[in-house]
């Protein structure tokens, strides 16, 4: 991708280095319910993993660390290139968000280490990037970028721009409304239904990572060889039947949380094909 050039974001916050307080935390077994869905980029139930890190409930605080912590150059390096993404998205739904009569509020980006206080619970970084519509954030640990040419074999900067774009389409889920419809949703029904919506929501925010893809390509041509199809690796190597596979051996299509590596790769083409938001109507193709 060419983005050395690129506008940096005002939105990125930088917490690597930073402690979360302890005690806020989400609360286990004391009859606080976690009531905030995070949207999460793997097919970890970030509940699951908010909830392991969920504070003791003690109301004590742990002295907070301020001082940044030596980071890796490299860091420095995926902190810049985020920036650019994140601005990128910014100047792209802004404009079709203006283009439908309508303004865009663009997210925050957290950027932390191991793990980060969000409206959403605590989150530890094995939870992969996620977005909280409580707090309208999109978290990430840089070092999740390292995991995606490793453990995920989608190396390229574009795999993580991906990985960003997607986040950021669930911001504008939230923007739109569609997210907290869904969740509300996936109260009322059967797991495996619940299942279902929860893809059909991950695969739109897959194709509006295709939308925006197509709009910073036609009026700042970021792309260079080979990007799209670092994107499609890495949609295909985040796809349930993949991580399934791999960790379990088997596929279960009721426990999908986040579509297939088909499913996945196939709506960021189409949203990168068309460019049209309308194209991303998940709900509307499944319900065909
Ligand atoms: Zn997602």
């Amino acid at each position: 991708m060419r983005w050395r050039t690129g506008r940096r974001s005002d939105n990125v916050v930088d917490r690597r280095g930073q402690r979360p307080p302890r005690g806020r935390g989400v609360k286990l077994g004391g009859g606080v319910i976690i009531a905030l869905v995070a949207a999460a980029f793997l097919g970890i139930d970030p509940t699951l993993v908010l909830s392991l890190f969920g504070g003791g409930g003690t109301g004590m605080s742990e002295t907070r660390y301020d001082m940044p912590a030596t980071l890796p150059p490299e860091q420095d390096e995926q902190a810049q290139f985020v920036s650019v993404v994140l601005a990128d998205t910014e100047d792209t739904w802004g404009a079709l968000f203006g283009d439908a009569g309508s303004r865009y509020q663009p997210p925050k980006l957290i950027l932390f280490n191991d793990a980060v206080q969000s409206a959403c619970g605590m989150a530890g970084a094995a939870v992969g990037p996620f977005y909280c519509p409580g707090d309208q954030q999109v978290y990430i640990d840089l070092g999740f970028f390292r995991e995606l040419r490793s453990k995920y074999q989608a190396p390229g900067d574009f795999a993580q721009a991906y990985v960003l774009a997607h986040e950021v389409g669930h911001h504008v889920q939230n923007l739109t409304g569609i997210m907290g419809q869904v969740n509300r949703a996936r109260g009322s029904v059967s797991e495996a239904d619940a299942n279902a919506l929860s893809v059909l929501l991950e695969l739109q925010a897959d194709c509006y990572a295709g939308i925006w893809a197509h709009h910073a390509q036609r009026s700042r041509q970021i792309l260079e060889r080979g990007d799209i199809e670092e994107a499609m690796r890495a949609a295909a190597a985040v796809g349930d039947d993949t991580i399934q596979r791999r960790s379990t051996g088997h596929v279960v299509p009721d426990a999908f949380t986040h579509g297939s590596a088909e499913q996945r790769m196939g709506w960021f083409r189409r949203g990168l094909k068309s460019g049209n938001v309308g194209d991303c109507d998940t709900f509307q193709a499944a319900s065909r």
